[in-house]
């Protein structure tokens, strides 16, 4: 067996039992590989130990890995982007992925909404929010994600699946568990006032427990699967 595919086996087993220690269904549990640094032989030899959606953060790198991985007959993952958006390379995104999780502003999402080509479904988005206040660039103000949130919702070529978070890195799993509680209580505030989301994306290699206890319905590993990257690129 490869090192990819022992590494996905141990993945599952670590949410299996996360799932269990919180008494939910690890079903309810997607687990996204974030390919990015890697190449396209690893999305390669991790689809066929059974994986099938990948996250990229990097533009210019995920589009040349699609390209290459989309060269093999029957080879047909699902691309998510998981990355910082440049306004002005918005085209590429509509046009090359199922999902985006890293959506801070209304124009954003507009911008995806207008250049998702009409052949494909609708591009599925999470409205990504800032959990650690200062100790965070990234992400929608916490207090102003509800007003974005329902906003993005009405857009027509995008569909808004749920809420995502990158929160600041902490070894205490009580303070992983705190930092995305807040970001689960807005997922049912807004299903409470009508909204449909069914998507919680939160966790990574180092708090994918923590993630799980507090609801994540998809997380997002990398280096458990793929193993370390060059620092520069964490
Ligand atoms: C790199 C990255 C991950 C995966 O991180 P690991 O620690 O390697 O599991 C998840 N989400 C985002 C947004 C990332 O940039």
């Amino acid at each position: 067996m490869s090192l990819i595919s022992a590494n996905l086996q141990a993945v599952h087993l670590q949410i299996a039992h996360a799932a269990s220690e919180a008494a939910r269904a690890p079903d309810g549990i997607r687990l996204l590989a974030v390919s990015k640094t890697f190449g396209a032989d690893a999305v390669l030899e991790a689809w066929h130990a059974g994986q099938t959606a990948f996250g990229e953060n990097y533009l210019q790198e995920a589009l040349a890995k699609i390209a290459a991985v989309a060269a093999q007959p029957g080879v047909t993952p699902e691309w998510h982007f998981i990355g910082p958006i440049q306004s002005n390379k918005t085209r590429p995104i509509a046009e090359n992925f199922a999902w985006v999780h890293s959506v801070e502003r209304e124009k954003i999402a507009r911008r995806l909404s207008e250049q998702r080509p009409a052949h494909l479904p609708p591009l599925n988005l999470c409205l990504q929010v800032n959990v650690s206040g200062e100790a965070s660039k990234s992400g929608a103000a916490f207090d102003e994600a509800a007003d974005i949130a329902h906003a993005i919702a009405a857009l027509p070529r995008i569909r808004l699946r749920g809420l995502m978070a990158i929160p600041a890195p902490s070894d205490d799993p009580v303070q992983q568990r705190a930092a995305y509680r807040p970001l689960h209580a807005l997922f049912e505030r807004l299903n409470a006032q009508g909204m449909a989301l069914d998507t919680l994306s939160m966790g990574m290699s180092a708090d994918l427990a923590a993630a799980i206890a507090e609801g994540a319905t998809m997380v997002r590993i990398g280096s458990a699967i793929f193993g370390g990257r060059p620092a520069a690129q964490k």
